[in-house]
């Protein structure tokens, strides 16, 4: 074996116990909680030796305030020499633990080769993972060419504004200043994530006219105007949905399609409170709203996408006298994908290849992640997810981490960073 892997074998101790100490930091989102202190802890390892660490906050950012305030730590490490930067971005925000843990989600207990705790998975472990390989490659190449930069930004699990997004917009993933980005999301340490699909959120209101619920013919009932558009979902757009295809290859293969999700429906009359111990009141419902969630591919436009909408919601008008609607947009994505001949996909390539003696596989992502704005924003295009742990565990209650798995995507990360700037 050579000197880069067995020193991050040797290292495999201060692996596991940087994962538990960022685990034992409940940042939990929403709200955002203790985000300053994982900055911390991040940036005071690598500043003690000798990275130059910086602390953002995203003033100003959706998400940030006085209370709950966003911070992000960027470190930088210089090389001996002009070259290029590789820059590895985690988010440190984690989910709420949910219920059906059996292990406590904030001990990180070490058990059978595996560590337990909200965010094991999700990315603690790829964020220790990346940084343990940063140091034992700049322990073992201490003239290497170039920079490395290790970021644990904040936000990710609700769209990244107060993180990845608000470090692009100052420059942060400037092409200038980094050119090879790796998130390590948990992937599974043999396949690399190429991009996501794109995404549109909007909502559909139905507009009706409110009267005594014993005389709806006075009235005009939003909620049956949104039948009729759920039922023209059903007989044309659904199926117009599953007809289109992509070439993009999206794990797992159910999504390898364009869907939609109908997220909540509200019409009439708000639920009460559960201490409410009265009857409701009969009224006509005047409003209607549907909240959609449309995932859309490489090969769609977005405004293709929104027509088709527009179109259905017509093809009811024309249907039914006194229809009016309306369409408000609430959220959008584009869709990304890094080509496979790109620099950083050919560097991992080879190191899996290197490391696990076998190819590993392309994948797309069905959501988006962080990749989204280093995509629009920074306008960096070489960019990839590769990082241990199993994406199905995310978000799961009992989430874990594989200790080999970490060591293993160590040692791909680190030869990646040889390739690049040994
Ligand atoms: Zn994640």
């Amino acid at each position: 074996m050579d000197q880069l892997q067995s020193e991050i074998e040797a290292r495999t101790d201060d692996l596991v116990s940087l994962t538990q100490d960022l685990i034992r930091i409940p940042t939990l989102n929403p709200p955002g909680l203790h985000y300053r202190d994982i900055c911390s802890l991040v940036g005071e390892r690598m500043g003690a030796q000798g990275w130059q660490v910086e602390m953002v906050r995203a003033e100003g950012a959706l998400g940030d305030s006085f209370k709950h305030p966003r911070w992000n730590v960027i470190c930088r490490l210089e090389g001996k020499r002009p070259g290029d930067c590789l820059h590895f971005n985690s988010h440190h925000d984690v989910v709420a633990v949910g219920d059906g843990w059996t292990f406590d989600p904030f001990a990180a207990t070490l058990s059978d080769g595996r560590i337990y705790g909200r965010g094991a998975c999700d990315m603690k472990g790829g964020l220790a993972t990346s940084i343990i390989a940063a140091e034992a490659f700049a322990a073992t190449h201490p003239d290497f060419a170039g920079a490395i930069e290790i970021s644990a930004t904040a936000d990710e699990e609700s769209g990244g504004f107060g993180g990845v997004a608000y470090l692009a917009e100052k420059g942060f993933f400037d092409p200038a200043r980094v050119q090879h980005v790796i998130i390590p999301e948990p992937l599974n340490k043999d396949r690399i994530c190429l991009g996501h699909r794109g995404v549109w959120w909007a909502e559909i209101e139905t507009k009706g006219h409110i009267a005594h619920g014993s005389m709806p013919f006075l009235g005009d009932c939003a909620v049956r105007h949104m039948g009729a558009v759920l039922d023209e979902m059903e007989a044309t757009l659904f199926p117009l949905l599953a007809g289109k295809r992509t070439a993009m290859p999206v794990v797992p293969e159910g999504a390898r399609q364009s869907t939609l999700n109908l997220n909540s429906i509200h019409g009439g009359e708000p639920v009460q409170d559960a201490d409410y111990t009265g009857l409701p009141s009969p009224c006509v419902p005047d409003r209607c709203v549907l909240t959609i969630d449309r995932r859309f591919l490489i090969e769609e436009d977005i405004a293709e996408v929104k027509r088709e909408i527009t179109a259905m919601m017509e093809r009811v008008r024309a249907r039914r006298p006194d229809f009016r609607y309306e369409i408000r947009d609430l959220f959008e994505v584009m869709p990304t994908m890094t080509p496979e001949d790109a620099p950083i996909v050919q560097v991992v390539q080879d190191a899996v290849q290197d490391i696990l003696g076998k190819s590993a596989e392309y994948v797309v992502s069905p959501g988006t992640y962080d990749q989204k704005h280093i995509d629009r924003i920074g306008r960096l295009k070489n960019c990839i997810a590769y990082g241990p742990g199993i994406l199905d565990l995310a978000h799961q209650p009992d989430e874990w981490i594989g200790v080999q798995d970490m060591v293993d995507s160590a040692k791909v990360m680190a030869l990646a960073l040889r390739r690049l700037l040994g």
